[in-house]
C-alpha cells in the first residue's frame, strides 16, 4: 500500500469468494466510486475458497438431504446467480474453466432410506422440475460402479439431474475481481494486507492494517470465521461462538462418472458424504468431507490458535452450549467416528465403509487419504439458544456487516452480495444507486 492515508466508500475486508462476490456487485451495479478490498494473503481465495479447501459443488438443495424445504428454496434462489454467472462467463471465456458439469445424484440404501427419498422427491421435485426419481437399472447406466458388486436385494433409489456443477471457487474469485474491474477501474486491491485493528469513528471506520491506515465510511467484512473475532473487538456478536469443523477427503482413481450423495441425517448441518470428480481432472474421485472439530479459525495454520479461543469466548455461556450440543447423542457419535477417519491406518479402514454405501467394490488399494486438503467451516454456536446454527451468519452493525461463511457460503455468495449491495447503499444515506433490475435481469 504505497498511499498512508486511504479513503473509501466502501471497504471489504477478504478476497474469498463472498469478498469478491460483493467487490463485482457493488462496481457493476451500482454508481459507488470508491471501493476498495484488503486481503492478508498473497493472492485471492487462499482459504476456504481454494478448490482444494472444499467439496466445490454448487449447492441447490435437491440433492441435499439436509436441508428443509425453505431452506432449499433460498439456496436455489441464490445457487441460481452462480450458475447464470458461470454460464455466462462461459460463453465470453471458454478458456477460463471455472467450472466442469456432470450429472448428480443423492442414491438411497435400504428399505427406510428408499422410502424416506420418494417421500422427499414428492415435496422437492416441486421446486426443482429437472430432479428424477431413477431405480437400479437406470443407476447402474449412469453410475456403472453404484451397481457393480452390490447385493441384489438390497434396495437402491436415486433422484438423479443433469446440473450437477463443480466450481473452481478461487477461479471465481479472480473472475469477479477482473470483471469488477471492468466495471469501475478505480476501485483498489490490496494483496498481503492484514487487518489488525478496526475503530468505529464519527464519520469513518479506520481500519489498522500491518500496511498503514485506511478510512471507510462503511466496511463489509468478508473474513470466514474471522468475521466474528473482528464483529466481537465492536462489540457485537457477543452470544455467538464459533465451532470449527474440519474437512477432509479421501481420492481414488476415476469410479465415478459424476457426483453421487449419501442421506444426510437432517439434524447435521453438514453435507453427506458425496463422491465427486476432480474439477480440473476427471480421473480422480474425491470422497468427504469428514468433519471433526479443531481449535483453528483457518486449517492447517496454527497461528490461528489463539483467534480461535478469543472468537470461541473464554466465559461460562459457550462451555455450556459446546457440551449442550456436543453431547447430544447423534452429534457426538458422528463427531467421535470423524475424528478417527482422520487418523492413520484405522481412518482408512472405517470410511471405506462410508465410500462403500457408493461404491459397493471400492478396494482399500484404490483409496488414499489427502493430505493438506480441506478447510474449516466456522460453524456458528448461539450461546442464547445453546443451538448450532444450520448455515450462514451475518450481523449487521452500524455502517458495517460481518458475514461468517460455513457450506453453503460458496454457493450463495451472489446472493448474499446483492443484500449486502442494497444494506450498503442504505448505509451511505441513499446517494448511491444499486441498478437491480439490471443485477435480476442477468443473473436471476
Ligand atoms: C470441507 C469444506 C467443504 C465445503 N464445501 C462447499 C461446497 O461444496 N459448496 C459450497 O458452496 N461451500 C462449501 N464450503 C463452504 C465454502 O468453502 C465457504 O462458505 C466459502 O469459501 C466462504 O467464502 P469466504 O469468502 O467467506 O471465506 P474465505 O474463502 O475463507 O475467505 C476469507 C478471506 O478473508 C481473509 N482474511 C481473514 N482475516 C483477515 C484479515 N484480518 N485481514 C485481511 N484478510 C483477512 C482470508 O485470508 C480469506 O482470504 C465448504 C467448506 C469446507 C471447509
Amino acid at each position: 500500500m504505497n498511499d498512508t492515508n486511504l479513503k473509501y466508500d466502501v471497504l471489504i475486508v477478504g478476497g474469498g469468494v463472498v469478498g469478491t462476490a460483493l467487490l463485482y456487485t457493488l462496481s457493476k451495479y451500482t454508481d459507488i466510486k470508491y471501493i476498495g478490498l484488503i486481503e492478508k494473503y498473497s493472492d485471492l481465495g487462499m482459504v476456504n475458497s481454494a478448490a482444494t479447501k472444499n467439496s466445490q459443488t454448487l449447492h441447490f438443495g435437491d440433492i441435499e438431504t439436509n436441508y428443509s424445504f425453505e431452506k432449499a428454496k433460498s439456496v436455489k434462489l441464490y445457487a441460481d446467480m452462480v450458475m447464470k454467472y458461470l454460464e455466462n462467463e462461459k460463453k465470453s471465456d471458454y478458456e477460463q474453466k471455472l467450472f466442469s458439469k456432470y450429472s448428480k445424484m443423492v442414491l438411497a440404501v435400504g428399505k427406510s432410506q428408499v422410502d424416506d427419498l420418494g417421500k422427499r422427491f414428492l415435496t422437492f421435485s416441486q421446486l426443482f422440475p429437472k430432479l428424477r426419481v431413477i431405480a437400479r437399472e437406470e443407476i447402474g447406466k449412469i453410475e456403472p460402479r453404484i451397481v457393480e458388486g452390490r447385493d441384489p436385494d438390497q434396495e437402491i433409489l436415486a433422484l438423479v439431474t443433469e446440473d450437477g456443477y463443480t466450481v473452481d471457487f478461487k477461479k471465481l474469485c479472480h473472475s469477479f475481481v477482473d470483471n469488477a474491474k471492468k466495471g469501475n477501474p478505480e476501485i483498489s486491491i490490496h494483496l498481503s494486507t492484514k487487518l489488525l485493528k478496526i475503530v468505529k469513528g464519527k464519520d469513518y471506520y479506520t481500519i489498522k492494517t500491518d500496511k498503514g491506515e485506511i478510512q471507510a465510511k462503511t466496511v463489509a467484512i468478508a473474513a470466514g470465521g474471522h468475521s466474528l473475532l473482528i464483529a466481537k473487538s465492536l462489540g457485537y456478536g457477543k452470544n455467538l461462538s464459533v465451532l470449527s469443523m474440519a474437512g477432509s477427503f479421501y481420492t481414488a482413481p476415476k469410479v465415478l462418472n459424476g457426483k453421487v450423495y449419501t442421506i444426510q441425517v437432517a439434524k447435521l448441518p453438514f453435507a453427506a458424504i458425496h463422491g465427486d470428480p476432480e474439477v480440473h481432472n476427471e480421473k480422480i474421485t474425491r470422497f468427504g468431507p469428514t468433519a471433526k472439530p479443531i481449535f483453528q479459525l483457518e486449517r492447517h495454520n496454527s497461528s490461528t490458535f489463539l483467534e480461535y479461543w478469543k472468537t470461541f469466548g473464554l466465559g461460562l455461556s459457550p462451555i455450556i452450549s459446546l457440551f449442550k450440543i456436543i453431547f447430544d447423542k447423534v452429534l457426538f457419535n458422528y463427531i467421535v467416528v470423524n475424528i478417527l477417519y482422520d487418523l492413520p491406518f484405522i481412518g482408512k479402514r472405517l470410511f471405506i465403509k462410508q465410500i462403500r454405501m457408493i461404491v459397493p467394490g471400492m478396494k482399500m488399494s484404490e483409496l488414499k487419504y489427502a493430505r493438506g486438503i480441506g478447510g474449516t467451516r466456522p460453524q456458528i454456536v448461539n450461546n442464547t439458544t445453546r443451538k448450532l446454527e444450520m448455515g450462514e451468519a451475518k450481523l449487521i452493525g452500524d455502517k458495517i456487516i460481518f458475514n461468517i461463511t460455513p457450506s453453503p457460503g460458496a454457493s450463495t455468495c451472489l446472493g448474499n452480495a446483492y443484500t449486502d449491495t442494497a444494506k450498503i447503499i442504505e448505509f451511505l444515506d441513499n446517494k448511491f444507486k444499486f441498478n437491480k433490475e439490471a443485477f435480476e435481469k442477468d443473473l436471476m
